[in-house]
């Protein structure tokens, strides 16, 4: 798909409540920003860094984002090169067809340990390493290992308890296979 089509799809997918729903994904970005920032700067060795991709390799499930978030990540998908978005489009088309039980996220430069839309990335890609989910703990299984080691006892973590709410109150979640291929007819 050429970026003036995509510029088309892109305009033409516009919902008219977007400006309130954006405002308050900004702001739970914001929130987050604050948390992660807040922990960072008490942990200067904080692990989660460009090169640092363990996660992006192993997500448990292809990434499920609300109709805001899929805007926004529409927004870092129109800047990449129509090669690289083109790439994109095919790894997340293979997504159907996984065997393997862990996702690599089709938005993961594997060579530079880097994400391609990381301005622009979901909420979840966010509070992962800085959040936890009262019921399940924390999701990165690197830091939780320094948890258990007693080296991150003074850390006050974000709840993503609270974080989903937010997130809930924006809409329904969908598969971001489907997200693209109800954009790019895949
Ligand atoms: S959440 Fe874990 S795997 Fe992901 S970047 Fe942070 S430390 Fe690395
Ligand atoms: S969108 Fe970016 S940060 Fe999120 S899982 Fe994919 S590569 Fe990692």
């Amino acid at each position: 798909m050429k970026a003036t089509e995509f510029d088309q799809l892109f305009d033409a997918n516009i919902d008219p409540m977007l400006d309130t729903k954006t405002n308050k994904l900004i702001q739970i970005h914001a929130d987050i920003d604050a948390r992660v920032n807040a922990i960072r700067e008490n942990n200067p060795d904080w692990q989660c860094k460009m090169g640092c991709d363990g996660c992006c390799h192993r997500l448990a499930e292809v990434p499920r984002l609300t109709a805001e978030e899929w805007t926004m990540l529409q927004d870092g998908l129109v800047k990449l090169s129509p090669e690289i978005r083109q790439e994109i489009i095919q790894n997340v088309a293979a997504l159907t067809e996984r065997e393997s039980a862990f996702v690599v996220c089709p938005m993961l430069d594997k060579s530079a340990a880097a994400c391609r839309v990381y301005e622009y990335r979901p909420v979840a890609c966010r509070t992962y390493g800085y959040y936890v989910q009262h019921d399940k703990g924390l999701y990165c299984h690197d830091i939780l290992e320094r948890v258990t080691g007693g080296v991150l006892n003074n850390v006050v973590w974000g709840n993503q308890n609270t974080i989903d709410r937010q997130l809930g109150s924006l809409g329904d979640a969908k598969d971001l296979t489907e997200w693209f291929a109800n954009t790019f007819y895949l």
